[in-house]
């Protein structure tokens, strides 16, 4: 069922390993989210993908064909990038058509293609405008709707919403998800954001210095992270992490505790509060223990601790994520 598969993917920038042999299946018609910081590699892995470079060494199959080394034209993938790549001298319209007006389509099958986009994306009205008396979503949704018309085999996105401000990227986040799911289009969405892959993705792949650290769905690597690095990385606030002996009774080098993993109890560990963060439906208290040890709980509106007060937390033992001294999750 896998539509690209990518085997032994490496990619050096001199000495530097940005892509370092990535093995990958990406199922057909689902939204696969590469996330991981900034400098792992993830972005290198798309254009990879869509031919814009050159593998040092492996192969990339699409619909079981390799098509390693061939041209980003020839693979039928369609890229939308941050920066939109608008032709700012042309219509909506205009821009929309191009790449079916390079490919010889007839004249009316490309105005049929135009108007079903853009209804689809509700850029009928601004048909006849150029990007420069478009706002900053309409001109993202003029670069999707380049991508749509062309129906290709799957759509490559390069952190395509993180220009536009928070309200209008939340909004974005769950029409593109639609129109994704709508088409039944392969996808591969690159983001360092974890959010925006924990509410996009069917599956998530997240990277560190060119490999893969966790693939799996969202809920997964929420509640099993398999290592340290992805228990830190998913999740916002981010999870609680105790070493030393409150990790021992654990027996693990390490524990970790989301912050709704935790109570308010008699027995438990003790600390001082230092910062109530209220965000109208639900609170974060920020909590420093004796030995110094920084810890967030999550508290239900009104029912937050004042700061300065003195108390005890205890996590909800089923839900204490262990880690060994190599990093990795103990079963
Ligand atoms: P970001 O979120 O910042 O875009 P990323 O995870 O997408 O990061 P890449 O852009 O794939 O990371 O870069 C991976 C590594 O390869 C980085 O260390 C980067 O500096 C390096 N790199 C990327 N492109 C080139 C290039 N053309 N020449 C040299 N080094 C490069």
């Amino acid at each position: 069922m896998s539509q690209i598969e990518l085997h032994g993917i490496t990619k050096r920038f001199g000495d530097h390993r940005a892509v370092d042999r990535i093995d990958l299946a990406i199922a057909r018609g689902g939204m696969t989210v590469f996330v991981g910081p900034s400098g792992c590699g993830k972005t290198t892995l798309l254009r990879l993908i869509a031919g814009l470079e050159d593998p040092d060494e492996g192969r990339l199959l699409i619909d079981d064909e390799d098509m390693t080394g061939t041209a980003p034209a020839q693979r039928g993938l369609a890229m939308v990038f941050q920066s939109y790549a608008l032709y700012p001298h042309m219509t909506v319209r205009a821009n929309i058509g191009f790449a079916l007006k390079l490919a010889g389509m007839a004249r009316p099958e490309i105005d049929a293609r135009v108007e079903r986009v853009a209804a689809m994306l509700h850029l009928t009205p601004y048909l006849d405008r150029r990007p420069a008396a478009l706002s900053g979503g309409q001109r993202q949704r003029v670069a999707i709707g380049r991508a749509v018309v062309r129906e290709p085999r799957a759509f490559l996105f390069d952190e395509p919403l993180s220009n536009l401000d928070a309200a209008l990227r939340g909004r974005m986040r769950v029409e593109l998800r639609r129109l994704q799911q709508e088409l039944g289009t392969t996808a591969i969405y690159v983001t360092h954001d974890q959010a925006e892959a924990m509410t996009m993705a069917d599956r998530i792949v997240v990277f560190r210095d060119g490999r893969i650290e966790q693939a799996g769905r969202p809920l997964e690597l929420y509640h099993r992270p398999a290592n340290r690095f992805v228990a830190g990385f998913i999740g916002s606030p981010a999870m609680n992490f105790l070493a030393g002996p409150r990790a021992a009774t654990f027996g693990a080098a390490e524990i970790a505790i989301r912050p709704e993993d935790l109570t308010v109890a008699a027995e438990g560990w003790s600390g001082t509060v230092t910062v109530v963060e209220h965000l109208g439906a639900e609170s974060y208290v920020h909590l420093v223990l004796e030995d110094g040890a920084p810890l967030v709980l999550r508290s239900r509106p009104g029912e937050e601790p004042a700061n300065g007060a003195k108390l005890r937390v205890a996590p909800v033992a089923a839900k204490v994520h262990r880690f060994g001294s190599d990093g990795l999750a103990l079963g």
